[in-house]
C-alpha cells in the first residue's frame, strides 16, 4: 500500500521516519519472508508503533512477523521509561506465552514403538482445550501466591525443583509483580486454568533431536543428536487475557489525549510515570508469573507421565528443565543506546556516542537473546548466552538457538519467537481437513498427533506457518541469534 522500504543491508530494510513517526522502524528479513510481511498489515503495524512516545532508536519486526492486535506480532519496540510509555496491545493478550524445553536422556530407539502409548497418556493428563479444569484447583488463597510468588510457589508445594527455578527467566519469579491490581474477573478466570495447556497454537510436544549446528554450546546446554525433549508452548490463559482487556479499556478512558495522538485505537498506552503504567506493569508481572507456573504444573505432570511410561523416575530420565523463556512481554532493561550528536537515539552504524538508558523492551512474538556476559542470563548459561527456543510446527523442525552478539545493538536483545503465521485460521479449516492431516503426519512422518478437535489440526496444519529454516537462517546471519540444536517432533497434543 505504498510503503516504502529501503535496503540497509542484507536482509535489514528500514521504513524512514518521517510525517509524524518519532522513529524509523526496521524488518529484519529475507527476500522471501519479507513478501510474506508485506502480504498482511505488519508493515503498516510496525509504522504505528513509532508513533509511540519514547519509542528509542526503531521498532523493530522480527522474521516471523505478522500482524497482531495493533502492533505486530514478531514485534520489539523499546520505550523509555522516563518520557515514554507502555502499551498492552504490544505485549499481547496472552501475557507471558512462552516455551520451555525439558531436556530427558532417553533416545529416539527408547521412544520408538512407545508413541501411541505417551501421546494418550499426556492427552489424557494434561488438561487442553478451551474448558476448564487444571492440573491445581485454585482457591483464591492460591491465586494470590502464584500471582506473587511464580515459581517459588510451586517450589514449596512440590512442584518445581530447585534446580527448575535456576533455570528459568527470572528464577520463574517477577518481583515487581503486583496482584493487588490483578481484577477479581481475570483472578476468578485462572483459578480452574492453573495447569493447562488452552486451545489451538498452544501444544506439548515430544521432539528428537535431529542436528547439532554448535557441539560446544549443545554441550552447555545437554543437548545431543537423536535425544528426546520435551517442548511446551502456553501462557496465562484467561487471567492474562483479562488483565489486557482491563488495562486497553481503563487506559482508553484515562489517556485520550495520546490515544487521539496515534494512528491506532489498539496501541493505546499509558504515560511512563503514570498511574495506569505502574499498574499495568505490576499486573502484568503477576500475569508473567502466573503463566511460569502455568508451564511448571504441565512440567510436573508430563514428568509423571514419562515416569509410568518409561518405568523409571524423572530423575533417572534426566529430566531437566533446559530453559523457559517468554515471548510476550514487557520488560524494564537497561541498554546501551547509540545517540547522535543531539543526544537522539540512531542505530548504531549512525552514532557518535552511547548513553545507558532504561526501556520497557516490548517483545510480542519476540523472544529475548541476551548474549553471554549479561547478568540477567542466569548463572549456568552466564559464560554462553541464553537459550533460545524457536517452535516452528507440528510437521517440521524447531530450533535451539543461542543469545548473539549482535542482538543488543541490533533488536534490544531479541530474535523470533516461531516461524509465525501465513494463513488465517478461516482460510486453513477450508484448505485442510483434520483427520487427513493428522493420518499423513503419522504415516509419512512417524509423528504421533492427538488434539481436542479436529478444527485444531486444520488450523495448525504445517503449511499455516512460514518456513521456520529460513527465519532462524536470517536470526543466524545478523547473529542476533545462532543456530545451536534442530529437532523434529514425535508425539505432539494440541489444545
Ligand atoms: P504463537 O505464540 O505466535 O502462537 O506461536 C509460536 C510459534 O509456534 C508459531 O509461530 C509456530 O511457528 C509454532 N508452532 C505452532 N504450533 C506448533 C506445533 O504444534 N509444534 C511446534 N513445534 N511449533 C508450533
Ligand atoms: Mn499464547
Ligand atoms: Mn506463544
Amino acid at each position: 500500500d505504498g510503503i516504502e522500504l529501503r535496503k540497509v543491508r542484507e536482509f535489514v530494510w528500514e521504513i524512514p521516519q518521517a510525517g509524524e513517526m518519532n522513529a524509523p522502524a526496521r524488518v529484519l528479513a529475507s527476500d522471501a519472508l519479507l513478501e510474506q510481511i508485506a502480504d498482511d498489515k505488519t508493515l503498516q503495524q510496525l509504522r504505528n508503533a513509532t508513533h509511540l512516545p519514547g519509542i528509542t532508536t526503531y521498532a523493530a519486526c522480527m522474521p516471523d512477523g505478522h500482524q497482531g492486535y495493533g502492533f505486530p506480532v514478531g514485534g520489539v519496540g523499546a520505550t523509555d521509561t522516563t518520557d515514554g510509555c507502555i502499551s498492552p496491545g504490544a505485549v499481547g493478550y496472552d501475557i507471558n506465552c512462552g516455551v520451555r524445553m525439558i531436556r530427558t536422556d532417553l533416545t529416539y530407539d527408547d521412544i520408538r514403538g512407545h508413541e501411541e502409548e505417551l501421546v494418550e497418556s499426556l492427552f489424557a493428563n494434561v488438561p487442553s482445550g478451551l474448558g476448564g479444569g487444571g492440573i491445581v484447583d485454585g482457591d483464591a488463597d492460591t491465586v494470590e501466591a502464584v500471582l506473587e510468588r511464580g515459581m517459588e510457589w510451586a517450589l514449596e508445594e512440590g512442584y518445581a525443583t530447585a534446580d527448575d527455578l535456576a533455570h528459568c527467566e527470572d528464577e520463574g519469579r517477577r518481583p515487581d509483580a503486583r496482584p493487588e491490581f490483578v481484577s477479581q474477573k481475570a483472578k476468578d478466570r485462572g483459578r480452574n486454568q492453573l495447569g493447562s495447556l488452552g486451545s489451538g497454537n498452544h501444544f506439548l510436544e515430544v521432539q528428537r533431536v535431529t542436528d547439532v549446528f554448535d557441539e560446544g554450546v549443545a554441550d552447555s546446554f545437554g543437548l545431543t543428536e537423536d535425544q528426546i525433549v520435551v517442548l511446551i508452548h502456553c501462557g496465562s490463559r484467561g487471567l492474562g487475557h483479562q488483565v489486557c482487556t482491563d488495562y486497553l479499556r481503563a487506559i482508553e478512558k484515562r489517556h485520550g489525549d495520546l490515544l487521539e495522538q496515534l494512528p491506532d485505537k489498539e496501541l493505546a498506552a499509558a504515560p511512563a510515570g503514570s498511574e495506569l503504567a505502574d499498574e499495568y506493569y505490576g499486573a502484568m508481572c503477576a500475569a508473567i508469573n502466573f503463566a511460569w507456573v502455568n508451564r511448571q504444573l504441565i512440567t510436573h505432570r508430563t514428568r509423571r507421565v514419562f515416569e509410568r511410561v518409561f518405568r523409571a523416575d524423572a530423575d533417572e530420565l534426566g529430566m531437566e528443565l533446559l530453559y523457559d523463556v517468554a515471548h510476550n512481554i514487557a520488560k524494564r532493561e537497561v541498554h546501551e543506546v547509540g545517540i547522535d550528536a543531539d543526544g537522539t537515539a540512531v542505530p548504531t552504524e549512525d552514532a557518535v556516542d552511547h548513553e545507558e538508558r532504561e526501556l520497557y523492551v516490548h517483545r510480542k512474538g519476540a523472544t529475548r537473546a541476551f548474549p553471554a556476559g549479561r547478568e540477567e542470563v542466569p548463572a549456568a548459561y552466564r559464560d554462553v548466552g541464553q537459550p533460545v527456543i524457536i517452535p516452528g510446527s507440528m510437521g517440521a523442525g524447531s530450533y535451539v538457538l543461542v543469545g548473539g552478539d549482535e542482538s543488543l545493538a541490533q533488536t534490544f536483545g531479541s530474535t523470533a519467537h516461531g516461524a509465525g503465521r501465513v494463513m488465517s485460521r478461516t482460510a486453513a479449516k477450508q484448505e485442510y481437513w483434520g483427520e487427513t492431516v493428522q493420518d499423513e503426519l503419522r504415516d509419512q512422518d512417524h509423528i504421533y498427533v492427538k488434539a481436542q478437535s479436529g478444527a485444531t489440526v486444520a488450523e495448525e496444519a504445517p503449511g499455516v506457518y512460514k518456513d521456520v529454516d529460513e527465519v532462524v537462517r536470517v536470526s543466524d546471519a545478523l547473529g542476533i541469534g545462532d543456530k545451536v540444536a534442530r529437532t523434529f517432533p514425535v508425539c505432539n497434543i494440541k489444545g
